[in-house]
């Protein structure tokens, strides 16, 4: 783990060097969010935004997409891959949205992890993007490996990572780590062959000066 004055240095650093750092997922309402993450699973958000479009015109709301027709809906969300699972998920989601919370969505954790396909990497990303509101941190694919790779976190288990991230950073600034983490794996500290002399966190880096 890092002293919390080292990891607000590293988060500055990360802030300069990704002004625009925000969610990659287009969304209107926070329903469209809660499907776009679920769809996100296993695939990039480029292709999520290539498939949401047609998906959203059709099953936007939760009492369209509740009585959607399920092969239609499978073969809207099959770009993204698990298409089955997936169109499974979001329907049952949005039954359970029209029945249970009048066609909202809940602005609670634990509400949101209850939901048909939402863990809990997605019910951060719901809370902090559909009602900025920060409750966690979101431990993607990218903020695992840099939490891992800098020394955040020596932990393998998300659930874990989490709770050291949670421990260095300040609650004020956990939507910045959620934006931050993902772009840095994204652009410099890719999982192959990461851009380690490109990279402003170089003194920083556990993986790097070992
Ligand atoms: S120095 Fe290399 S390994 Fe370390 S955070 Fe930067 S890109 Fe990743």
């Amino acid at each position: 783990m890092k002293a919390k004055k080292e990891a607000k240095e590293i988060l500055n650093i990360l802030r300069n060097y990704y002004p625009d750092a925000t969610c990659s997922l287009d969304f209107e309402t926070p329903f469209q969010i809660v499907i776009a993450v679920m769809l996100s699973a296993q695939c990039t958000d480029e292709r999520v935004n290539k498939t949401t479009p047609a998906l959203f015109q059709k099953y936007g709301t939760p009492e369209k997409m509740a009585k959607a027709n399920i092969k239609e809906l499978e073969q809207l969300i099959h770009p993204c891959g698990f298409y089955k699972n997936k169109a499974k998920n979001a329907l049952a989601c949005s039954k359970v949205l029209v029945e249970k919370y009048n066609s909202s969505v809940p602005e609670c954790m634990e509400e949101l992890i209850a939901l048909p396909g939402v863990g809990r990497k997605s019910a951060n990303v719901i809370m902090l993007e559909a009602f900025h509101n920060a409750q966690g941190i979101a431990v993607d694919t990218h903020a695992r490996r840099i939490s891992n790779r800098i020394g955040f976190s020596s932990q393998n288990e998300p659930t874990k990572i989490e709770q050291d991230l949670l421990k260095q950073f300040d609650k004020k600034d956990w939507c910045d780590v959620n934006h931050l983490f993902v772009w840095h794996g994204r652009y410099t500290c890719t999982a192959r062959n990461p851009k380690c002399l490109d990279c402003p966190l170089v003194k920083y880096c556990n993986s790097h000066n070992e």
